[in-house]
């Protein structure tokens, strides 16, 4: 008796069965542009249908130039490049899998000079503004998706999955945000969607009856003059009739200043978009966004939200995530934080993606962690997330490892994040090493300070120790407290704060002071979330509840706030401490810090002199690395290597300690 009956009932298709509710979603890894990297892709995807996914969907590929990402991105264009995609198509099918290409346009999205759309307007993610398409332009991308399905066909697919969402091209014809035609495309809502439509049609023609067709259907599209909700069921039903076998969720157009996938977005917070469209159409929906682990999919599907579940970044981080689902082991699975560091962030920077919390996504055929010919003997010290990594994959290759951590439980820095609000998902991935370090069979040594002697008997030592928060010299800081002190051990704060250095966990402190629980419709208007069926496109002016406190946020450089936090999380943070009221300072001074507060300055030439009369001064001024042990252990002639935050202090970050962490384990 499995706990997920629904998410594990096979689906029928009619042509074809599903074994199970999962759809792998779509994502670019960057491995999609050139036909060079496809075997890496095929790796990548094989695990994956290994694991047990129920569907596969690949990042996006153009149907012709136009619509391309950027230059020389991913297209399905030719039978040259439809040969090439047999290496992924084969690689899915050997390892029991099924797999759909997307097809994506980006119309004004490309970030490239060629591009088109419905109308002349530019995006404001994209420098380039799109050429308006005449009638035969139009006619001319429809039959480019036609070509590119019957490439899909001839490449080894199972399906297409058709890109109509995220404000993407076909997004950009139904919506009058972007499409001000008043030919046969554009002015009426038939119009508008007729490109959708039209291009199913053809497609369904190009790959016959037997072919998966999903449609990706913007159901919130989360910006101004968006689709109405009668237009989103009206689209539903149409592309139904042209041929859709499937209708998959989007949500949120890639403009939209209302965050859709970031960590702080409550689990499963767009499921009710799906369900309320679900009893007008025939055919199965699958729903996405923020679904992470069985039990949310579980709950998601039994309540009749969906048919199927959409998840793109979790099978980054655990590709055999449906398999240890199926056999009663979720506790094993390495949860995706949805914190986009090492995949989204990635991407926007034209980098190839991987995940935090598993190095080996995208790196498949080059990181693996085989099975050690000489087991070592070696003590790991710090269980931090580079710490973490690096002893369970050095005992999961078969070393004998013992792990030593002064403090009263693992997770390092991992364990403040996740008392962040927003940032409690940061609580699955210690619970993920709690579990492996059981199955991996490391030896745990809690409140133990490892000494020289102790180490002195391993064959090698690994040191993850990890950083103590800098305390900046400015007269009077005794008078603060450190973020661990607030964060983690729970000192008391008044109501007035200024919080002393402004990188990621200056703005985190902020938040976690700042913050008023909600419910998921205080999140909603929290953010302007509301009913496309009230307002076009789902969004209205955001709400914020007002904190009980006043915080003042401060750094040195006169650059803007939050400048160095992630692309795809910057802004979300940016946003929130704008709604909150924080008073953000930058080319500050400290001069002192008394009993009446923060006496600051501003500039080189220390003008404007002003007294922040705050109760509490908490100060996150960055960190140092902790490296007591490094050197006499070397003077013992310990083979020692050193990771993380102990290694570099300045750059301090998860990515980096986890990927050290593995890679170290990997080559020991
Ligand atoms: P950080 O990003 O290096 O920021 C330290 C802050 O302290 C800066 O605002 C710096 O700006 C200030 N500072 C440095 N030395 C100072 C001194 N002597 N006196 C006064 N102010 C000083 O470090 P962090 O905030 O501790 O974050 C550490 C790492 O954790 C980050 O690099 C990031 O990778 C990760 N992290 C990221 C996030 C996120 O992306 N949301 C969240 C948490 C942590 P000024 O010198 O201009 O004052
Ligand atoms: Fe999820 Fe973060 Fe990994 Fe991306 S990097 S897949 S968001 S855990």
């Amino acid at each position: 008796m499995t706990a997920y009956p629904n998410l594990l009932k096979p689906l029928d298709l009619g042509f074809t069965t599903l074994p199970n509710r999962v759809l792998m979603g779509s994502m670019h890894t960057g491995n999609e542009d050139r036909a060079k990297d496809f075997d890496k892709l095929a790796a990548y995807f094989a695990e994956r249908a290994r694991g047990g996914v129920g569907l596969i969907v690949t990042g996006g590929f153009s149907p012709n130039l136009a619509g391309s990402l950027y230059p020389f991105s991913s297209k399905l264009t030719t039978h040259r490049e439809a040969r090439d995609h047999r290496t992924i198509t084969q690689a899915v099918h050997e390892n029991g899998g099924k797999i759909a290409v997307q097809l994506l346009h980006a119309g004004r999205y490309g970030y490239h000079p060629f591009t088109v759309s419905a109308s002349a307007l530019k995006s404001p993610i994209s420098k380039f503004r799109p050429r308006a398409l005449s009638d035969r332009g139009v006619r001319a991308q429809v039959d480019a998706f036609a070509r590119a399905t019957a490439l899909a066909r001839e490449a080894g697919y199972d399906g297409i999955e058709i890109m109509g969402s995220e404000g993407y091209f076909i997004n950009q014809f139904l919506a009058p945000r972007t499409n001000k035609r008043t030919d046969g495309w554009g002015g009426t809502p038939e119009n508008r969607r007729r490109i959708a439509v039209e291009v199913v049609r053809r497609c369904r023609e190009a790959a016959g009856p037997d072919f998966v067709l999903i449609y990706r259907l913007s159901m919130l599209d989360l910006v101004e003059d968006g689709q109405t909700w009668d237009e989103v069921v009206a689209l539903g039903q149409e592309v139904e009739a042209a041929g859709a076998t499937i209708i998959n969720t989007g949500i949120g157009w890639h403009e939209a200043r209302v965050p859709t996938i970031v960590t702080s977005v409550p689990r499963a917070a767009f499921t009710n978009v799906t369900a309320k469209l679900r009893p007008h159409v025939g055919i199965p929906v699958v729903t996405s966004n923020r679904i992470n682990m069985p039990q949310v999919a579980e709950e998601v599907l039994a309540r009749g939200d969906a048919d199927m579940v959409s998840m793109a970044r979790p099978f980054l981080a655990d590709p055999e995530w449906v398999r240890k689902a199926e056999t009663g082991r979720s506790d094993e699975i390495n949860t995706c934080i949805a914190c986009n560091q090492a995949c989204l962030d990635h991407t926007f920077a034209l980098k190839k993606a991987s995940c935090m919390v598993n190095p080996r996504a995208g790196n498949e055929t080059t990181l693996r962690l085989l099975p050690t010919r000489r087991a070592k003997r070696v003590a790991v010290v710090g269980a931090g997330p580079a710490g973490l990594a690096a002893a369970t994959s050095l005992a999961e290759r078969g070393h004998a490892v013992e792990l030593f951590e002064a403090d009263d439980d693992i997770g390092g820095q991992f364990a403040i994040a996740r008392r962040i609000p927003g940032k409690e998902e940061f609580a699955e991935t210690i619970r993920y090493y709690r579990r492996r370090i059981e199955l991996t069979g490391v030896k745990l040594h809690l409140n133990r300070k490892a000494d020289t002697d102790t180490l002195a008997d391993f064959d090698e030592v690994v040191l993850a120790t990890g950083v103590t928060p800098r305390i900046p010299e400015i007269p009077g800081v005794e008078h603060a407290l450190s973020y661990v002190d607030v964060v983690r051990r729970g000192a008391p704060v008044g109501d007035r704060v200024a919080v002393i250095g402004a990188g990621g966990i200056g703005v985190d402190v902020t938040e976690f002071l700042t913050h008023t629980s909600l419910d998921l419709d205080g999140w909603r208007s929290e953010w302007g979330v509301t009913d496309p069926a009230q307002v076009r496109g789902g969004v209205t002016a955001p709400k914020p509840v007002k904190p009980a406190r006043q915080v003042y946020l401060l750094q040195r450089k006169s650059s803007k706030i939050g400048k160095g936090l992630g692309k795809t999380t910057g802004w979300v943070h940016r946003a929130a401490l704008a709604a909150k009221g924080v008073e953000q300072l930058t080319g500050v001074n400290y001069e002192r810090i008394d009993e009446r507060g923060v006496h600051i300055s501003f500039g080189p030439k220390r003008e404007r002199p002003r007294v922040l009369e705050v109760d509490t001064v908490v100060v996150c001024a960055g960190q140092e690395s902790v490296r007591d042990l490094v050197d006499v252990l070397a003077e013992r002639g310990v083979v020692t290597h050193v990771i993380g935050g102990a290694d570099v202090a300045a750059e301090l970050d998860a990515k980096r300690a986890i990927d050290q962490g593995t890679r170290l384990a990997a080559t020991i």
